[in-house]
This record gives C-alpha cells, sequence and structure tokens, in this order.
C-alpha cells in the first residue's frame, strides 16, 4: 500500500491518498477542502477512487467530504457514530472558523473498534479512539506498519480536547492502550505535521511518553 499525503485547507490538514498497487485502487482520508488539489493527486497516480475514510467529523479533516464523494460517486466509511454531532454541525463549524460554506453528509459506514476497511486487496484495521472527538477512527495498515491517526497523537504533542466532547483522560488512554501496543516501529501520520514513530513519541512526547508514568 501507498501513501501521499494531501496538505488542505487553512489548517494544512494532511488528507491522504492511499492506494492499493496492484489494483490501483484508492482511498481518499479526510478531505478537509481543496478537492481540485485531491482529484488533481488521483489522477497524477492514475488511481480509481472507491471510498472516503473518515478519522473525525472537524471541518478540516471532513468539509470536503459531501464534495468528493457525490463528484466520485463514493461511499464514505467513517468515522464513529460518535460524532454524528459533529456531521450535523458542519454548517456551524465552517461559520465558526471562515471556511467555505459545506453540505453535510450521511456516512454509508459508520465504523467500529475491530472492524476492516478494504482498499482493492489491502486491508486497514479499525481502532476506536476517543477522547479528540468522541467518535474518532485510527486506520492501521498492518503489512506497511503505518498508521492514519488524525488528531489523537502528533510529532510532539496531542490533540485538543477543549471542544465538546473532548476528554482528555480517555484520549491518554487511547493513545497509550490502543496506539502504542501496535508497536515501536510503527510510523504515524498525524492530522497535522510531521510523521513519527509510536516508539519515538514512547521515548520525547510529553504528554504520553513512557517516562510520564
Ligand atoms: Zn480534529
Ligand atoms: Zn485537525
Amino acid at each position: 500500500m501507498k501513501f501521499r499525503v494531501i496538505p488542505v485547507t487553512q489548517f494544512q490538514q494532511n488528507c491522504t491518498l492511499c492506494w492499493c498497487e496492484e489494483t490501483k485502487r484508492a482511498a481518499i482520508i479526510d478531505p478537509g477542502g481543496d478537492i481540485a488539489k485531491i482529484e488533481a493527486a488521483i489522477k497524477e497516480e492514475g488511481l480509481v477512487l472507491d471510498k472516503v475514510l473518515l478519522t473525525h467529523a472537524h471541518i478540516d479533516h471532513a468539509g470536503g467530504t459531501a464534495e468528493l464523494s457525490s463528484r466520485f460517486n463514493v461511499p464514505i466509511e467513517g468515522p464513529h457514530k460518535g460524532d454524528l454531532f459533529w456531521i450535523e454541525g458542519l454548517a456551524k463549524q465552517s461559520e465558526m472558523f471562515g471556511f467555505p460554506k459545506v453540505e453535510t453528509f450521511r456516512p454509508t459506514r459508520w465504523l467500529d473498534d475491530g472492524d476492516q476497511v478494504e482498499v482493492g486487496n489491502q486491508v486497514l484495521d479499525v481502532l476506536h479512539c476517543p477522547g479528540h472527538t468522541p467518535g474518532h477512527v485510527v486506520f492501521f495498515h498492518q503489512a506497511s506498519a503505518t498508521a492514519q491517526v488524525g488528531d489523537v497523537i502528533f510529532q510532539g504533542s496531542i490533540g485538543r480536547t477543549d471542544f465538546p466532547g473532548g476528554n482528555h483522560q480517555e484520549l491518554i488512554r487511547s493513545i497509550r492502550e490502543k496506539l502504542f501496543p501496535l508497536g515501536d516501529q510503527v510510523e504515524f501520520i498525524p492530522g497535522h505535521g510531521p510523521a513519527s514513530t509510536f516508539g519515538y513519541e514512547r521515548q520525547t512526547n510529553p504528554f504520553v511518553s513512557d517516562r510520564r508514568g
């Protein structure tokens, strides 16, 4: 499986194009906006878009979902249904953050912990990781040891928990009990900023390192 990060919106959110190299079937994870940029990347790589995947429903991650899914006529998988109130509030979010007006949508499939998502011949495991939002999920590709973690953890930091439905303790638990056990060598692509590995964060991240007890 291959991954290409496409920074979108004024928040430079790491929208990710991922695809199966055998079949050239692709998924877009977190299309926050800038649909033309996303479309260009799909075309450039010569891929067929099969689905939209969402880690959570904040506008910088989900704002372009309705437009992209209707333009390519593809289903929307994720996030977990705990984020329904964020999806219903997308219009309000767009006003609040000065985004272009967005359409709301209904996921074709809500995701739950332990679910799997197919992209061509490849499989992504779904981990429910609440804390930043109640319905946040992480996509993990075992074969390449790569995780798409949205706003759960960043290089040197963790997701905000001061939004409605946020929960700091829950976020810490999600990181320590669900993500770190995937393995030190696992590389993760966060919703913002550079990639890192769980091993590096276990040593150095001031919020969740092993030293923090
Ligand atoms: Zn977020
Ligand atoms: Zn974000």
